[in-house]
């Protein structure tokens, strides 16, 4: 089985292809990253001497490099993308070339060569929601550029499947947490900025609710989806944990001895969604998903990786203070 893993180098897609290749399986792995402000070749670095892994620098709209890489492979899991919301806010171009011209330059790619095509979604592109969760079957409403991007790249996934019989495999995912996590992303940011003494930028009043998903879960969850999950169907990947920003604020502080003071609120991101959830008991029933890492433990060893690896986030976290 031979799997071309797009955005390899980023948080989710690395620690992908190091849990793939940290078993004795028969994937053969092929990283395709443009290696962008969050791609980091070091994330790969525990997996590069495996004779059953390739890295190849390019970017998922070159249609010509694109389209001979996926000949030579069996399936395509794809999770490169903009990732961050507040990116998206300041200019949404490259989120639209990446996360929407990007996957449809792949889709007509694996089209050619029926490779089986996993698609990273977020449970961002359901919108907002008050109360209760969102099931698969739920309309999409997103609000970000991000968002809306992903969106796109989903239905556009969808469509292929729908239009041209492609074997496309669809999960949506809430918030990931873990190791490797660029620090601009809240837990990663807060963690930091404490390790340093500086403040963490809360945004408004804080009750924005996120569900927390260890990446180790979130990649569980997507093998089950590749291996197991049936062409056409979407499949939402939840941690179980809801917390406000501003309880998850408390529980960083505490885990790094700071108090409230450390907290400087600032304005609201734009068109900040109140709150998602998803509503993960279709992946549970058919292919036996469960979030196994508690997040109190989780976030334990977060901040113990942070604060052991300062070698690893301190010049990424000086570059995006030159920005
Ligand atoms: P990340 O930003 O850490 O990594 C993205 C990777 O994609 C980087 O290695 C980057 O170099 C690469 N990339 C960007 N543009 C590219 C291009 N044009 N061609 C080739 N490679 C390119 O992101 P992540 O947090 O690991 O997220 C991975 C996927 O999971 C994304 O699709 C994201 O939308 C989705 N997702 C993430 C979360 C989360 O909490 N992090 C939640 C839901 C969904």
């Amino acid at each position: 089985m031979r799997i071309l893993v797009t955005g390899g180098a980023g948080f989710i897609g690395s620690h992908y292809v190091r849990t793939l290749l940290g078993t004795d399986g028969p994937e053969t792995v092929t990283v395709l990253d443009k290696l962008t402000y969050a791609g980091n070749p070091a994330n790969l670095d525990t997996v590069r001497g495996s004779d059953r892994f390739a890295f190849v620098q390019g970017d998922v709209c070159d249609a010509g490099l694109v389209g001979e890489l996926v000949a030579a492979h069996d399936q395509v899991v794809h999770f490169a993308a903009e990732s961050h919301v507040d990116r998206s806010i300041l200019g949404a171009d490259a989120f639209v070339r990446t996360n929407v011209v990007g996957t449809q330059t792949l889709l007509d790619a694996a089209l050619r060569r029926r490779a089986t095509f996993v698609y990273v979604s977020t449970d961002e592109v359901y919108g907002s929601i008050a109360e209760g969760s969102w099931p698969e079957t739920d309309p999409l409403s997103p609000n970000s550029p991000y968002a809306a991007s992903k969106a796109a790249g989903d239905l556009l996934a969808l469509s292929y499947h729908r239009t041209h019989g492609l074997d496309v495999r669809v999960t949506r995912c809430s918030n990931n947490y873990g190791p490797h996590h660029f620090p601009e992303k809240v837990i990663p940011l807060f963690i930091t900025n404490l390790l340093d003494g500086l403040k963490v930028p809360l945004y408004g009043d804080g009750l924005n609710v996120r569900d927390w998903l260890h990446v180790d879960d979130h990649v569980r969850g997507i093998e089950l989806v590749r291996t197991a999950g049936r062409p056409g169907e979407v499949y939402n990947i939840g941690g179980g944990t809801e917390l406000s920003n501003r309880e998850l604020t408390d529980l960083l502080l505490e885990a790094l001895g700071a108090d409230e003071s450390s907290i400087a609120y600032v304005e609201d991101r734009k068109g900040h969604d109140r709150r998602y959830s998803v509503d993960w008991s279709k992946i549970e029933k058919e292919l036996g998903y469960r979030p196994a890492k508690d997040f109190t433990t989780g976030l334990a060893e977060t901040v113990d990786w942070y604060r052991d690896n300062r070698a690893w986030w301190e010049p990424l976290k000086a570059g995006v203070r030159a920005l």
